[in-house]
C-alpha cells in the first residue's frame, strides 16, 4: 500500500512532535512515522529523572507547555521537580493529544529519492508499505549513534557487555555484580538505579576525576537556542574560539556535574566509584565471572559490564539512508550532515534535525531545548514559496 503526503516526518520523539505541531499550525499536510517517544520508553530506565525542567517544553506556539500540563493536574513545581520520566512521558502524550498528532507507529526501513520526474521521496516501512512524500524531515534523535569505543568493546567477552541504550531493565541484574564504564550523568544514574534494583554491587570506573554533585545551570541555554529562530546562522558564524567557549560551557554544566539528587544514592553501601581508572583487561574466570582489571593492581570480580560511553554522531549509521539511494547526495563533514541555515541537507527537500544537526547548529541539539527552535525554522522553510518545489535556493552562510 502507498500513502501520499506532502511532508513526511520520521521520528516521533520531542523534536519530531514539535515539527509536527508547527507543520499543523502552518496548514502543511504531514504524516509522522515512528513509535511515540520510543527512545524514552524503550531506551531509558523507568525510574529515571530528567536533568531538564519545565521550561524545555515542546510547543513552538508556546501554548501547550509543561507548566500548563502541570497546572491542569493541580501540581506545584516542588511536587514535580526533578521531572520524572513518567511525568515527562505524560506531558508528551498530552501534547500529542492537544495538537492532534497521531504518528504511524512504524519503522522506516529505507528512504529513496522517488523515481518519477516530479521529485520527492519514497519511504519504505518494515512491512513493505510505502509513503510517497514531497518533503521529508528526519528527526531521528541520538539512538542510532550509541557509541562504545572499539578498544573497550574488544576487551569484554561477547554477550557480557551492553551500552546504557540497550540496558534499561534492571530486574535481571538482581544479585549481580556490575561494572559501569563511564563517569557522567547516565553512568551515575544507572549505578544508583541498578543498586536500588537489587544488584549485589555496582562499580563505576572512569578515566577522569569524578564530576561534582552540583545543580547544572541551563538558564543561559534557552535564550541562545530560542535566538536561532530569528537568526539560525548565529552559531555557525561564531569564530571557532567562541564556538569552543560555548561548547566548553555546555560541557562544564552537563558533563563536569552530575545532579545533586544522586549524591546520597551513590554514596551508599554497594556502590564503589573508581575515578582515574580504565579497563585494561576483562577475562572470564572458571566460574563464569569476569575479572575486570581497571588499572595497576585493581581487579574487580563482576558478572556484567555496562558501557555508559555516550553517543557519537555518524550519519553512516542511519539505516534508512544507508539502505536507500540518497547517501551519495547527502554531504557530510566529520560524520555530521552538512545543513544550511534552514536545516536542509544537500538533497533538495530533505531536512535533518535532532542531535545530528549539532554540527551546524551547536551542541544544544543533544537536548530537548532545541525542539521548538528547530521546528520553527523548519516550518518557516517548508512554508516558503521556494520550498513548494522541493527547495532549490540555498543559504549556506548566515
Ligand atoms: C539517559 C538520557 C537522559 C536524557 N535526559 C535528558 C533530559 O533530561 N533533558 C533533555 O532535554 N534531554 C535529555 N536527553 C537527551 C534527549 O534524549 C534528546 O535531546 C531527545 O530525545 C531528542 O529528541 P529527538 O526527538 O531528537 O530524539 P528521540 O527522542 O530519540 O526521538 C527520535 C525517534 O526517532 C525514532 N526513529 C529513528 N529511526 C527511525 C526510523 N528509521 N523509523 C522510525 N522511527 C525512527 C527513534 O526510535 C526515536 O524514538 C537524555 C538522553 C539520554 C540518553
Amino acid at each position: 500500500m502507498t500513502t501520499e503526503t506532502d511532508l513526511l516526518i520520521v521520528g516521533a520523539g520531542p523534536v519530531g512532535l514539535a515539527v509536527a505541531a508547527e507543520a499543523a499550525a502552518r496548514g502543511i499536510a504531514h504524516l509522522v512515522v515512528g513509535k511515540p517517544m520510543g527512545f524514552w520508553t524503550d531506551h531509558m530506565p523507568g525510574g529515571m529523572l530528567l536533568r531538564s525542567g519545565t521550561d524545555w517544553h515542546l510547543d513552538p506556539g508556546g501554548e501547550a507547555t509543561i507548566e500548563r500540563y502541570r497546572d491542569e493536574r493541580g501540581l506545584t513545581e516542588d511536587q514535580i521537580n526533578p521531572l520524572s520520566l513518567p511525568f515527562y512521558l505524560g506531558y508528551a502524550e498530552w501534547f500529542r493529544a492537544r495538537k492532534g498528532i497521531a504518528p504511524v507507529d512504524a519503522w522506516v526501513e529505507r528512504l529513496d529519492a522517488a523515481a518519477w520526474s516530479g521529485g520527492g521521496f519514497v519511504a519504505t516501512l518494515v512491512d513493505g508499505d510505502t509513503i510517497a512524500a514531497r518533503r521529508v524531515v528526519l528527526a531521528l534523535g541520538m539512538g542510532p549513534f550509541a557509541h562504545v569505543p572499539p578498544e573497550l568493546a574488544a576487551l569484554v567477552p561477547p554477550g557480557r557487555g551492553a551500552h546504557t541504550h540497550d540496558r534499561v531493565d534492571f530486574a535481571p541484574l538482581r544479585g549481580e555484580r556490575v561494572l559501569i564504564l563511564g563517569g557522567r550523568q547516565s553512568a551515575f544514574e544507572w549505578a544508583a538505579l541498578i543498586r536500588e534494583a537489587g544488584a549485589d554491587h555496582v562499580h563505576l570506573s572512569h578515566r577522569h576525576a569524578s564530576p561534582a554533585f552540583a545543580e547544572a545551570d541551563w538558564s543561559w541555554v534557552t535564550p541562545i537556542v530560542d535566538r536561532m529562530v530569528d537568526d539560525p546562522g548565529w552559531y555557525r558564524r561564531l569564530p571557532p574560539v567562541e564556538r569552543q567557549a560555548v561548547g566548553r560551557r555546555l560541557w562544564a554544566e552537563g558533563r563536569l556535574k552530575v545532579e545533586p539528587w544522586l549524591e546520597d544514592r551513590i554514596r551508599r553501601d554497594g556502590i564503589t566509584v573508581w575515578p582515574d581508572t580504565r579497563l585494561v583487561a576483562c577475562d572470564t574466570l572458571p566460574d563464569g565471572a569476569l575479572a575486570a582489571t581497571i588499572g595497576t593492581g585493581t581487579t574487580l570480580t563482576v558478572d556484567r559490564v555496562i558501557f555508559a560511553t555516550g553517543y557519537a554522531v555518524d550519519l553512516g549509521r542511519i539505516g534508512l539512508l544507508a539502505k536507500g539511494n540518497l547517501t551519495a547526495g547527502v554531504a557530510t563533514q566529520d560524520g555530521y550532515p552538512v545543513l544550511d541555515v534552514r536545516f536542509r541537507t544537500t538533497v533538495p527537500g530533505l531536512f535533518l534535525t535532532s542531535m545530528a544537526a549539532g554540527g551546524s547548529f551547536g551542541p544544544f541539539f543533544g537536548f530537548t531545548v532545541s525542539a521548538r527552535a528547530s521546528a520553527r525554522v523548519i516550518g518557516r522553510a517548508l512554508a516558503a514559496p521556494s520550498e513548494a518545489v522541493g527547495g532549490r535556493d540555498r543559504l549556506w552562510s548566515g
